[in-house]
């Protein structure tokens, strides 16, 4: 069975743009027939509590979803069956690079700010190796293009940088690029839906897929929701989860529902009226009610 699928980060509670995007996945996932799985992806960052709040919230607002709940934690043996595969076809290089060495290299002029800039690829034997006593070695890909396409079903062709993406952390840890490739295409999933924020890992994303033999879903990357400053929204805005809004008044299903210009109280009521054509393609700008 296709899949759509919502993938949260269990580090915190969600906020309205998040619900958003989850409302939408399920929309365009239900709306062409396909299952809609829920994964979620602790391998970072992972608050206490937050995973059981999240999926409590999402189940709030009236959406469902198919089969038991995935998460990353309780994958990793795929995770490393992927790296070892590229290791036998050399195609990772241990990286010794700090966030701060990659932020100084890629600001001097010829450089993309935040593209790794190759510096580890080239080392010899005898560098690395003097390199592993500083610290523990980063995994990267040794990317075989410099940037690549994707289809969007909102931005149409997408073209973007595809440079050496991480693929195990130094603390050995699978990386987010990698984790998402293998689940998307291992559990079926052939749409995704997600903040498009996201929009620039896509071509990294697919050309990794290409090379691991899996396939690369449809994309949907949708606008993002925006404090009045024009800042992404964080939970310092003020009242922007489930729970502030519900105790101010606000009924967060229907407030999603008028930002996509629909007017609903569940998931089922804007199934029967959805049509991604007139999906808003700005920015939502949200207001928090004073509480
Ligand atoms: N876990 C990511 C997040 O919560 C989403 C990743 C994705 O949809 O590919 O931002």
């Amino acid at each position: 069975m296709p899949a759509g699928r919502y993938a949260p980060s269990p580090s915190g509670d969600l906020h309205i743009g998040n619900l958003r995007t989850a409302v939408l996945a399920w929309l365009f996932a239900r709306s062409t027939g396909r299952d809609y799985l829920m994964r979620v992806e602790d391998l970072d960052r992972v608050r206490p509590g937050s995973e059981k709040r999240q999926l409590a919230d999402l189940a709030a607002l009236g959406l469902d979803w198919d089969g038991p709940v995935v998460r990353q934690s309780e994958r990793v043996h795929l995770y490393s069956d992927a790296v070892s595969d590229l290791q036998a076809r050399g195609m990772l290089y241990e990286c010794f690079c700090s966030r701060r060495e990659i932020r100084e290299a890629t600001s001097a002029p010829h450089h993309t700010p935040g593209l790794y800039p190759g510096t580890c690829r080239q080392l010899s034997e005898g560098e690395r190796t003097q390199r592993r006593r500083e610290r523990p070695a980063a995994l990267r890909l040794r990317s075989q293009v410099e940037q690549g396409t994707v289809v969007d079903l909102l931005h149409g062709s997408f073209t973007g940088p595809v440079d050496d993406v991480v693929l195990v952390r130094g603390d050995g840890v699978p990386s987010y690029n990698l984790a998402v490739v293998v689940d998307d295409s291992h559990q079926g999933i052939d749409q995704v839906v997600r903040g498009d924020d996201l929009l620039d890992s896509s071509p990294r994303q697919s050309h990794l897929a290409g090379l691991l033999d899996l396939t690369t879903p449809t994309y949907a990357h949708v606008p993002l929701v925006l404090n009045t400053s024009g800042q992404r929204l964080a939970k310092r805005d003020g009242a922007v989860t489930l729970r502030d809004l519900t105790s101010a008044g606000v009924d967060p299903f229907a407030a999603i529902a008028a930002s996509l210009g629909l007017d609903g109280h569940t998931p089922a009521d804007l199934l029967e009226v959805w049509d991604p054509r007139f999906l808003p393609r700005d920015p939502w700008v949200f207001s928090p009610p004073l509480s």
